[in-house]
């Protein structure tokens, strides 16, 4: 269960919607290219309803991939449905079952189930309507006789057919797949990174103490809080945008300092916490006094103004019977004693 509104509902769709015609608006362009084609060649064998049909596509193509442009996207999700379907009815009719043009419209079928913003009732009508040119053009194969090309012609068009449209639907199905990858990718990135900072967030700090057992084992699980030394000062002498930069700044100096298998994470506003697995306290303190310096040294020059930053970190390791919760709290106290003292040091929690 989730508790989005509807708003938020309706922001998801518009964003999936985009997404997903951002992935596959290549498979408009070549659709619209085979019908250029298919119209010229139609042109040559002289059959005039097939080449009026292509060339009805072609225009549809064209205000498909303007419809797009124009982020039009229900409209274009229509049109493709729409010219896809008739064409397949109409060239079925024409040139027979044999011809294959009726395996275009299975190409759709991703494209009717990831159309978000249709109504269930307009899917249900495409679905409908694509069962209807199968089984249907099944049923008539027989019944209508195929006037207007020679068999050869036929069987010719049969073959090229099969080919553009189960190459057509393998890359319009890669592509839906590569959207749905995408989708989980950003959202992946919205919970576990902050949008400021780029850290990591207290959720996946959380998700890789699970995957760590709770983090006490022979090794232990090292932690280092960070907070920044009057901070709500530079909010409100340089501006709350000049803040953020600082946050940024930190947040980099964070993440330059630790090592790759550590979660470096922003924890609060102005607060940072770093997770190390299997590190020994003595490793921990060190990285903790290289934060520091670093800190020192390399924050705070920003549009030619020296802020002379400093922080106030805490050093702890899960100890045997000891949560998570436990060793964070020891660490926090140790932090307010720190800013008791003075701040500007790294204090230990052991
Ligand atoms: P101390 O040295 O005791 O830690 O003092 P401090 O001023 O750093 O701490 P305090 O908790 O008093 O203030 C933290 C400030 O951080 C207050 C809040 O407005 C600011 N802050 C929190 N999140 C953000 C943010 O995302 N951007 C900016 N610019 N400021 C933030
Ligand atoms: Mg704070
Ligand atoms: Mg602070």
């Amino acid at each position: 269960m989730n508790s989005l509104t509807a708003d938020d509902r309706s922001q998801v769709t518009r964003e999936a919607t985009v997404t997903y015609w951002k992935h596959i608006v290549p498979i408009v362009q070549i659709a619209f290219a085979i019908h250029v084609l298919l119209l010229g060649l139609f042109l040559l064998v002289d059959v005039p309803v097939m080449w009026m049909t292509n060339a009805v596509s072609v225009t549809a193509y064209i205000a498909c991939l303007l419809s797009i442009r124009r982020r039009l996207y229900r409209c274009a999700g229509m049109l493709i449905c729409i010219e896809v379907i008739i064409h397949a009815a109409i060239a079925t009719w024409c040139v027979g079952w044999d011809s294959n043009f009726y395996l275009y419209v299975f190409c759709i079928v991703p494209i009717i189930a990831f159309g978000f913003h249709s109504s269930p009732v307009r899917r249900r009508c495409l679905n409908t309507a694509v069962l209807i040119v199968t089984v249907g053009g099944y049923v008539l194969r027989n019944k209508v006789p195929v006037t207007s090309i020679s068999p050869h012609a036929q069987d010719l068009f049969g073959a090229v057919n099969a080919l553009a449209a189960t190459a057509l639907l393998l890359h319009v199905t890669a592509l839906s797949v590569r959207f749905n990858l995408t989708m989980h990718m950003n959202l992946y990135q919205s919970a576990h990174r902050d949008s400021l900072t780029n850290l990591y967030t207290r959720r996946r700090v959380l998700q890789r103490l699970r995957q760590l057992g709770g983090g006490r084992r022979e090794i232990p699980t090292a932690l280092v809080l960070i907070d920044i030394d009057h901070f709500k000062q530079i909010n409100d002498q340089h501006g709350h945008d000049l803040g953020d930069v600082v946050l940024q700044q930190v947040a980099d100096v964070i993440a330059k300092c630790v090592r790759t298998t550590d979660i470096a994470a922003r924890w609060g506003g102005e607060e940072f916490l770093v997770l190390m697995p299997n590190t020994p306290f003595e490793d921990a303190r060190l990285i903790a006094e290289r934060i520091l310096t670093h800190i020192r040294e390399e924050v705070g020059e920003i549009r030619q103004m020296s802020l002379n930053l400093t922080a106030t970190l805490a050093v702890a390791t899960l100890q045997e019977g000891e949560t998570f919760r436990d060793a964070l709290n020891r660490a926090d106290q140790r932090l307010y004693e720190g800013k008791q003292e003075g701040r500007n040091r790294v204090m230990l929690a052991e």
